[in-house]
């Protein structure tokens, strides 16, 4: 039974020059056509898989500035096509000024439950370093909103280690976002990542990295975070008791989970595919009844473990002791105070949290 699902809106008025995600400008494709194709990969799907979600995420792209119409008409569809009372949890990634009061109202009554907006910074030029073309007075504006409109799980996204952006700037970021209340908060250290513009620049010694400043700037969030009663239970993700993401939950404990839309991952049954991330040629491909599902790979068990290593040592719940237990580098690790066991889950202890990815490379 799949019980996850992830549906893939690659729509972005702009485009931010770190993003590797698959995305464009709506121009005329965000309309009914592409709404139908991906609600007729989900009725495909649904004869193919059982299928009950628990958690739908809508991720992207900036999958809040569907219109009114065909949000309504892709939830509504999504509705028919699936069971969806046993929905926990049903996320929606926005970004500022791409909604209104009016709008955010419909996201709820539409089923949306979690709402997870791209602020990314609340300081002008950091704001300005990421090409984002919001201001913080928009983000505060999208948050209100969103809480006026009756969400109570809203999660904020915020990025640290930006070229230029100094300790200060990013305890200040830190603590607007705290005094917005919001229920999450995802802090992550900008990388750079290939094919895009930010990694051209580094190349060419404009854009520096310094791992240093994101040691600094992690712990930094780790300690203001839990100070004002976050939990830290991912390496990038922050939450108020009980806010813990269960779609994000699900991917790193290995759950199998479906994805639906131009170049959207699915993972069923040890078999992953992604979906042909060119939107338009998705949306003749399904209408035309044809696969789009492209890099098909089947998982080994040795897959799934490096996999389980390089997620589950992230999560604060730690790793199953199995995946690990034996191997060379886990006594010079644990000598070293970088990882710790805890009953049957080996954990990060403070000092490995910042080394959180080499430690994973280590151990596969
Ligand atoms: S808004 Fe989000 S998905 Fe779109 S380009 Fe920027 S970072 Fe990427």
């Amino acid at each position: 039974m799949i019980r996850h699902l992830y549906i893939h809106i690659p729509f972005c008025h702009h485009i931010c020059p770190y993003c590797a995600f698959y995305k464009h400008q709506p121009g005329s494709l965000a309309n009914r056509t592409f709404v139908n194709s991906i609600l007729e990969e989900a009725r495909i799907s649904a004869g193919e898989f059982e299928v009950q979600p628990e958690t739908i995420f809508f991720g992207g792209g900036t999958p809040s500035l569907l219109s009114p119409t065909l949000i309504t008409l892709l939830c509504e569809g999504l509705r028919d096509i699936f069971d969806l009372s046993k929905i926990r949890e049903w996320t929606l990634e926005s970004n500022p000024a791409t909604f209104d009061l009016k709008k955010a109202r419909l996201f709820r009554d539409l089923g949306i439950t979690r709402p997870s907006l791209g602020v990314q910074s609340f300081h002008p030029r950091t704001l300005s370093t990421l090409g984002r073309d919001h201001s913080a007075d928009e983000a505060d504006e999208a948050f209100r909103i969103l809480g006026e409109s009756g969400f109570d799980n809203v999660s904020i996204d915020l990025m640290f280690s930006i070229p230029g952006q100094s300790l200060q700037d990013w305890e200040s970021d830190l603590r607007h976002a705290i005094a917005l209340n919001p229920s999450h908060i995802s802090c992550y250290n900008l990388t750079y990542e290939e094919d895009t513009e930010f990694m051209q620049r580094h190349k060419k010694g404009e854009l520096d990295a310094n791992e240093d400043r994101d040691a600094d700037a992690f712990y930094l969030a780790l300690s203001l975070l839990e100070q004002n009663g976050f939990a830290h239970y991912e390496i990038s993700n922050y939450a108020r008791p009980g806010f813990e993401s269960l779609h994000n939950q699900a991917y790193w404990s290995g759950s199998d989970y479906l994805g639906l839309g131009p170049g959207a991952v699915s993972t069923v049954t040890n078999i992953r595919w992604k979906n042909l991330p060119d939107t338009a040629g998705y949306t003749r491909a399904v209408l035309d009844g044809k696969s789009v599902k492209t890099e098909v790979e089947h998982l080994t068990d040795e897959d799934r473990r490096i996999e389980a290593i390089a997620l589950q040592l992230r999560t604060a719940k730690g790793l199953p002791t199995g995946y690990i237990d034996g191997l060379y580098p886990v006594d010079s690790l644990t000598q070293q105070g970088l990882i710790v066991k805890k009953g049957d889950r080996y954990c990060l202890t403070y000092e490995g949290k910042a080394l959180a990815d080499p430690i994973s490379a280590s151990l596969v």
